[in-house]
Order: structure tokens, then sequence, then C-alpha cells
């Protein structure tokens, strides 16, 4: 069966690119970066983990189809994505005299894509950059839509930029070298997706968390929350408008990552906290069923997510809240959710109500 594709495609900045979740695709790479260029050196950035389990896999697709590979691993995990690392691939870029023609490729998760992206935004003001996403988290979601960048200790994602890929191309077969916890954790900007916007998603991971991601299931819900961020994309390329659902749980997953410090929970795990969060919060304040906030509290458990906090959130966790750059400025913003698949910001008149919400997320022991 052929399956309908997924572009980005904004005519204001005249962005197209696809976005392509397809087994096999990964050993393609070399023919497609070929589209429209001719073949010569290609910086490819990477973690470490990632470099071993897939590397020599693709940089031989590479090679096969005339590139030369110039390769930069990072540590992997969340504490990588730091202004450090954007200027050591910068510098390194440099002393290999790189000019603007020559493209980046970035192999890895959402911590690999938001770093390499970013330097490939910064460097010489602007290299190409294409994204082969290897998390599911990366593949549903952080590869697409050009929002990329580095974390400060005072806030997630601070210092950045947008610079879309020339293409997303997503490669199902690699994630069975997951761990469960990073499988896990992209489960949770899945089932954001669904919450906010396509709520048989939410049923597609119903059935993953009773019967496995095998038979499909698992690149399937990828590829419906990937066409759904796209579309989200597709008409807000600058996140001025209807893309700031994408928020959805991310005012107090970001400040949990900020106050526990970076790495300590897993980006999807503080997402699947904030949109326990943001659903309670939903309740009190936008109407939402409250059967339909626990129905999705749930699955989120079901899924081995968590769904709450061991300790009261302490001064940082406040202070990142207040700083957190998707909060308005004079009152409180949040994204809430008025119905399932369905999305909407609202402005809080005062903190008091985000204040007992979080309280009901300690659980006792
Ligand atoms: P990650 O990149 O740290 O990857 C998680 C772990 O999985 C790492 O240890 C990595 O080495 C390992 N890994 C990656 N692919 C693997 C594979 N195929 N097999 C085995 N191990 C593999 O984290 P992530 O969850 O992919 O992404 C999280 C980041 O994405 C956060 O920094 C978040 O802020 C960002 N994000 C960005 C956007 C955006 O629009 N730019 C959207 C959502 C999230």
């Amino acid at each position: 069966m052929k399956r309908p594709r997924i572009q980005i495609s904004a005519s204001r900045g005249r962005i197209r690119y696809p976005v392509r979740i397809s087994p096999g695709i990964l050993d393609r790479a070399g023919a497609l970066l070929r589209a429209g260029r001719a073949p010569g050196i290609v910086l490819v950035v990477t973690d470490r983990t990632v470099l071993r389990l897939h590397g020599a896999r693709f940089l031989a697709g590479l090679r096969r189809a005339g590139w030369t590979p110039r390769v930069a691993a990072l540590p992997p995990g969340e504490r990588s994505k730091t202004l450090a690392h954007v200027r050591a691939l910068c510098e390194r870029w440099a002393a290999w005299r790189v000019d603007r023609s020559v493209p980046v490729v970035a192999l890895g998760g959402g911590v690999v894509s938001d770093v390499a992206g970013f330097a490939a935004a910064a460097y010489a003001r602007g290299l190409d950059w294409y994204a082969f996403p290897t998390t599911v988290l990366a593949q549903a979601d952080a590869a697409i839509g050009g929002k990329v960048g580095v974390n400060l200790p005072g806030g997630k994602n601070l210092v950045g930029a947008f610079h879309h890929p020339r293409g997303v191309y997503g490669d199902p077969d690699v994630l069975r070298t997951l761990p469960p916890r990073a499988l896990r954790s992209g489960l949770a900007e899945v089932a954001k997706i669904g919450v906010i916007r396509r709520p048989s998603i939410l049923a597609g991971l119903r059935r993953l968390a009773r019967e496995g991601p095998g038979q499909g299931r698992l690149a399937a819900l990828i590829r419906s929350a990937a066409r759904e961020k796209a579309w989200y994309v597709s008409r807000d390329p600058e996140d001025r408008g209807v893309r700031r659902e994408l928020n959805f749980g991310h005012t107090v997953g970001h400040a949990l990552e900020v106050a526990l410090g970076y790495g300590r929970l897993t980006h999807g795990e503080a997402v699947s906290i904030g949109m326990v969060a943001a659903l309670r919060l939903s309740v009190r304040e936008a109407g939402l069923d409250p059967a339909a906030s626990r129905g999705v509290e749930e699955l989120l458990r079901s899924l081995g997510l968590p769904v709450g906090l061991k300790l009261r959130p302490g001064k940082k966790f406040w202070r990142a809240l207040a700083r957190d750059k998707k909060r308005g400025r004079l009152r409180t913003r949040m994204v809430l959710s008025p119905a399932i698949g369905a999305a909407k910001t609202y402005e809080l008149p005062s903190l008091t109500p985000l204040r007992g919400v979080v309280q009901s997320l300690v659980q006792k022991p």
C-alpha cells in the first residue's frame, strides 16, 4: 500500500521538505543527499552510542554514493546540548576549511538534531542540513520543524534558531537497538500529539501498551505523529501561533528538567509529568472531562512513563517555570486541552491553580 507523503510546506519563508519514515532508508542516505547536489564532503554529526551501533552502515552508504563523510560524535545525552559543543563542532569545521557548499547530516536523537542543526544554522551563517533521526522522539517530533538550539543552566533551549532541514529521513529499523527507557520517553511526545490533535493516536498507543511495538505498530504511530507535527509546522513555521499548541506539557516539563538537572529525567519523562499537570489544570480551568484526563494519565502509566513526583519541587523549579520562554510576560500562559483532540492557550490569572496541580503530582509513599 502506498502511504501518503508527509511534507512540510509553508508558503511563508518558502519552506518545503519531505519527512519520510521508512524501513531501510538509512542505507539510502547517500542517494537522498545527492538529489540536487554533487557528492563531496559531508559533515556527519552523531553521538558515540549511535556511531557505535549504526555508524558503519550509515557511513558505508554515504561512501557508496560517492560522499566523503567527516564525523564528529558527541557524548550521548542531554548534557551535550551546550554552547560548548556547538563551538567545538564549528571550530572543527573551520579547521577542515568547510565552506557553505558542504552539507551537515544529523544522525541521532533529538539532542543530536538540536545541536547539529544549531551549529549548521550558525556556521558561516548557515549550512544546509539533513536529519536522520534514530529515536522515537526525534522521528516523531524533534527532527521535524527547524527549531534547533541548546540549553543554558537557567533554561531549556534558551539559545537557538529556526533553521529547517532539507529533509527528515527516519528509519524505524534502527529503533530496535533503543534502550526501553529511550523508547518509552519518545512515546510521551507521541501521546502529546494524540491529546492535542489526534485522539486516534491515543487509541494506537493503548494497543501498543497491550500488544507491544511490533508488526509495524510503532512505525505507524511515529508516522501519524510526524504527519501532525508537519501540519503544525507548515501552518506556523516560526512558532507564532497554532504551533504553540505543541508546548502542551512542556511548561512544567522544562522546569522539571532544569530544576532536577539536565539528564536526570529524560525529556519525554519530564513531558509525561508535565502533561499530567496540564491535564489536571485543563480539568480545573478549561472544562476537560475528568474521566478523559484520568484516561490519558492511565495510558501514560501503562506505557511505563512517570505521572508524578516523589518530592515537592522547590524554588529552582518555580524560578525556571517563571523564566520559561513559553510563558507570557505579565500573566501565566499555558496550553491546555478543553477536550481530547483539542488545545488552546489560556491566560491564567495567577499561578495559584498551577501550584495546586503541581502539589497534586507529589505521590504519597
Ligand atoms: P537523545 O538524543 O539524548 O537520545 C536518547 C538516548 O538514546 C541517547 O543516549 C542516545 O545515544 C541513544 N540513542 C539514540 N538513537 C539510538 C538507537 N537507535 N539505538 C540505541 N540508542 C540510541 O534524546 P531524544 O529523546 O531523542 O531527544 C530529546 C531531545 O530532543 C531533548 O533535548 C529535547 O529538548 C529535544 N526536542 C527538540 C524538539 C525540537 O523541535 N527541536 C522537539 C522535541 C524535543
